[in-house]
């Protein structure tokens, strides 16, 4: 999952921007979405590349495999 590097959660996380590429017309090739904490303000970035499967995380944001705190 994706939480703020401030406020340290998930919860206030929204996505503002959502993108999936395709390849050849069918298959999911990347997937890209932009992500804002509606507490602090931050902003970041969450790409998956498919092909290699490969995440990368950039700003404010950052991936954790952490159990949600607030389910
Ligand atoms: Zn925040």
């Amino acid at each position: 999952m994706i939480a703020c590097t401030n406020c340290e959660t998930a919860q206030f996380l929204q996505i503002t921007q959502s993108r999936v590429y395709f390849e050849d017309g069918e298959m999911i090739n990347e997937i890209s979405e932009t992500y804002e904490c509606t507490l602090c303000g931050a902003t970041g970035q969450y790409v998956y590349d498919d092909d290699r499967d490969e995440e990368t995380v950039t700003g404010e944001v950052e991936h954790t495999t952490e159990r949600p705190k607030y389910a």
